[in-house]
């Protein structure tokens, strides 16, 4: 049997990325990241890709259409278990996702987290681009010759709109817009809150007992 759907919420950094990547390996889901099939359309240079480029440089939002389409292209909810990452970003994606999942369980988990903490996290945050290991120059540092320690691949990313002053934006839109959406899963009792300045293994752990 299926298990249920989860919505990962929380602002940029608060963790949803390493956490997925955890489940994907020990429990069979599978991760979706809006923001992962984004920056690979533009890797990529799709058509997509450049019409996207700037605005997630900027730090904001793309269209909610576009969005929905790419959502549906890289799903197949009846025969997987998906944590969504990153999707929804609005109310109004919020509104499509409940759609699209009427009929399934779910569960939102929000990843609770103190801003400045975050622009701590996220302006030292490099990803590895071989393996997609998430390290953190601070927390959990790259291999001592710079290499990812995964992989040892050098091929690792400061994402341009991880810095400090895109990143204030995204914040900023973080909670104008998304986190209204807290409220509808709330409502739904459907929501959960994990504490995600703790320790990795322990969020790990109290996403376990939930799901
Ligand atoms: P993320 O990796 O989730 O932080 O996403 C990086 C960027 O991709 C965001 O700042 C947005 O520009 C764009 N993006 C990702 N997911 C969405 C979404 N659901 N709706 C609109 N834009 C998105």
């Amino acid at each position: 049997m299926n298990k249920k759907h989860l919505i990962f919420i929380g602002a940029p950094g608060s963790g949803k990325g390493t956490q997925a990547r955890k489940l994907v390996e020990e429990a069979g889901y599978k991760h979706i990241s809006t923001g992962d099939i984004l920056r690979k359309e533009i890797s990529e240079g799709s058509d997509l890709g450049k019409e996207v480029k700037s605005v997630i440089d900027a730090g904001k939002l793309v269209n909610d259409e576009l969005m929905a389409k790419l959502l549906k292209a890289n799903i197949d909810l009846d025969n997987e278990s998906y944590i969504f990452d990153g999707y929804p970003r609005n109310t109004a994606q919020a509104g499509i996702l409940n759609k699209l999942l009427g009929g399934h369980e779910t569960l939102g988990i929000y990843f609770k987290v103190d801003i400045e903490d975050l622009i701590v996290r996220i302006t030292n945050r490099r990803i590895c681009q071989n393996c997609g290991t998430i390290h953190n120059l601070i927390t959990k540092p790259l291999a001592e010759d710079g290499s990812c320690v995964n992989c040892q691949s050098f091929d690792l990313l400061h994402r341009k709109d991880d810095t400090e002053e895109v990143l204030r934006d995204r914040m900023r839109i973080f909670d104008t817009e998304t986190s209204p959406i807290l409220k509808l899963y709330e409502a739904d009792g459907d929501l959960v809150e994990v504490d995600a300045s703790s320790e990795m293994n322990d969020i790990y752990k109290k996403i376990r007992s939930l799901i």
